[in-house]
């Protein structure tokens, strides 16, 4: 008998908060004025910041992070995380630190 797949979602205790368009522009701005793309820590030309929690069902607006076109271009495409100098985890903690930083500004 054909039985459905177990799911194995890794379930936060708090559930992933999206933001309204302006506070998330509010947000942007504060990341993006921290220079240096967070990634691989160099003044390259910056994209529109990153949500280090994504995906289905999870993405979060208060995990913004400072990227840089290239790393941005790697994490969503060819080459992915091992093109990277930080691991996902890593990016995930610096887009936490970003949060309690604006919101404690
Ligand atoms: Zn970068
Ligand atoms: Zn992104």
């Amino acid at each position: 008998m054909w039985k459905p797949a177990e799911k194995k979602c890794k379930l936060r205790s708090d559930a992933p908060v999206r933001l309204s368009k302006a506070e998330i522009l509010q947000r942007q701005l504060f990341v993006l004025l921290k220079g240096a793309c967070q990634v691989c820590e160099q003044f390259k030309p910056l994209d529109v910041p990153h949500h280090a929690v994504y995906g289905i069902g999870v993405k979060d607006d208060r995990s913004l992070v400072n990227i840089c076109l290239d790393c941005h271009r790697f994490i969503h495409g060819f080459g992915g995380y091992s093109k990277l100098d930080k691991t996902r985890e890593e990016i995930e903690a610096i887009g936490w630190a970003n949060n309690e930083e604006y919101l404690c500004e």
